[in-house]
């Protein structure tokens, strides 16, 4: 026994039939008390996100321009939920406010943060369970991070001695008392911060795959689920695009001792995956736990013959990262060189500045950004162990004509990152996945 908090991806609540999927779930459990919806998602691949038409409204309505065409798309949507589910809540009332106030300036958060209010209020409505609003419950300080302790107190109280509850998820409340929301695929932080809050026994993330998988399914095709993974493996991989759950999702819960189990929707008998500590390993049958990555980064890459013995030129590099404001991802180095691997879009607009200053400050014999690259990471906590796993890894990568242009393993021999061609990026994670999984399960079973 216990309390668990179920958080729902937008998918999971698109459409009346899957309000229905949903309640299912929770009733089939008694200790599912509270849940975090989502806005509407997509119907199918060509349907539009309720959240991104509630920022297209706030972008028509700040160019003055009439937010009739999206906002009645956003009105159909919530109408034939409500409808088909013969809930009695003022929706044409709701839907008013909402308009009003993002026509009268509301702004970009407060619209966007509709999507998950509304769908709470109908969720709510529609189990009879308490509707609790997250701007009166989450707080962000002054610099626009999460205030984990007014939130922990706050939310805590709000929630305590309920026997169920709703809490839309995605936004909270700035320190002047408006809506402010998370980044993008928010609500899987709101659901960690709330089971954080309740001090759940379990947080439940259901989506429209079944788990965690190997590799992105929009790349590899039906990449196999992980059944277990630890929390900094899977902070590896969420930071490198395995985007199925927010990488901000993974700190409260794991701060508070709280596994995550990541199921889905449409195939709730499935065991899903289970996000725990390195104390409950399980022996997972490959030598590495998953693959994920990302497109569109670049290398400052920095050279000077005797570097090494030069004090405080390390140091002065990044000097001139720090002062335009830029951080950076990697920095793998040489003797004679350094090469500082950043995210294309922090350096856009700066690259001039950046390398003059770079020159001023450090005199090398040449400075160079090369564009155009991915990261691959390939993630496991076995790694360590497994004799040859890069070996492995470059022999995929080889086999398949892929050029490495960079090469880093963390420190934390969680990971081996590879720095590919942005154009490469699809058949390198490919490559990698053949070599670890494919290949693997033909030899098992010959
Ligand atoms: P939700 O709306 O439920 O929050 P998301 O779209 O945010 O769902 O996340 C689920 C999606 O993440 C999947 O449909 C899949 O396309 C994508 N994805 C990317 N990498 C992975 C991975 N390694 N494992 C599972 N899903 C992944
Ligand atoms: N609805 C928000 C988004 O589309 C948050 C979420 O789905 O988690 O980004
Ligand atoms: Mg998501």
């Amino acid at each position: 026994m216990g309390i668990k908090v179920a958080k729902f991806g937008g998918s999971s609540l698109a459409d009346a039939a899957q309000f229905a999927r949903v309640r299912d779930i929770l009733l089939m459990d008694a200790d599912r008390r509270i849940v975090v919806p989502s806005a509407p998602g997509k119907r199918c691949s060509t349907d539009e996100k309720v959240t991104d038409l509630f920022y297209a409204c706030n972008r028509m309505a700040a160019a003055g321009e009439s937010i009739d065409a999206p906002f009645g798309a956003i009105a159909s949507r919530y109408h034939a939920i409500a409808s088909e589910l013969g809930l009695s809540l003022d929706l044409d009332a709701q839907l008013a406010d909402v308009r009003m106030r993002i026509e009268l300036g509301g702004g970009a958060d407060y619209a966007a943060s509709r999507g998950e209010y509304l769908n709470g209020l109908l969720l709510a409505d529609y189990l009879g369970w308490d509707f609790i609003d997250p701007q009166q419950g989450i707080f962000f300080d002054e610099e626009g991070r999460l205030d984990e302790e007014r939130t922990q107190s706050k939310l805590g109280a709000l929630l305590a001695g309920r026997e169920h509850a709703v809490v839309p998820g995605f936004y909270g409340c700035d320190t002047h008392g408006n809506v402010k929301t998370f980044s993008r695929g928010g609500s899987d932080i709101t659901g960690a911060i709330v089971a954080r809050a309740v001090g759940a026994s379990l947080y439940e993330n259901w989506t429209d795959v079944s788990g965690c998988l190997m590799a992105d399914p929009r790349i590899v095709r039906n990449p196999e689920p992980i059944r277990y993974v630890t929390y900094r493996e899977l902070r590896e991989l969420s930071y490198m695009g395995a985007s199925v759950l927010h990488e901000d999702a993974i700190f409260p819960v794991r701060i508070a001792g709280i596994p995550t189990n990541i199921r889905n929707t449409n195939h709730p008998e499935e065991p899903g995956t289970i996000i725990g500590y390195e104390a409950e390993e399980e022996e997972s049958p490959y030598a590495i736990t998953g693959i994920a990555g990302h497109k569109d980064f670049a290398i400052i890459a920095v050279e000077k013959a005797m570097m090494n013995a030069e004090l405080g030129f390390g140091r002065r590099v990044l000097q001139a990262l720090e002062e335009e404001g830029i951080s950076f991802e990697h920095m793998p180095s040489g003797i004679d060189t350094m090469s500082v691997v950043v995210h294309e879009d922090v350096i856009a607009g700066k690259k001039e500045r950046l390398i003059a200053r770079i020159k001023e400050l450090c005199h090398p014999d040449t400075v160079e950004i090369h564009s155009g690259l991915a990261l691959i990471a390939t993630v496991g906590r076995g790694m360590v162990r497994s004799k040859g796993v890069s070996a492995r890894l470059f022999d995929a990568l080889m086999r398949a004509g892929i050029n490495v242009r960079l090469i880093d393993q963390g420190s934390s021999e969680l990971n081996i990152i590879v720095g590919v061609d942005n154009l490469d990026f699809e058949n390198a994670v490919r490559a990698i996945y053949r070599a670890f999984v494919v290949r693997e399960n033909r030899e098992n079973r010959w």
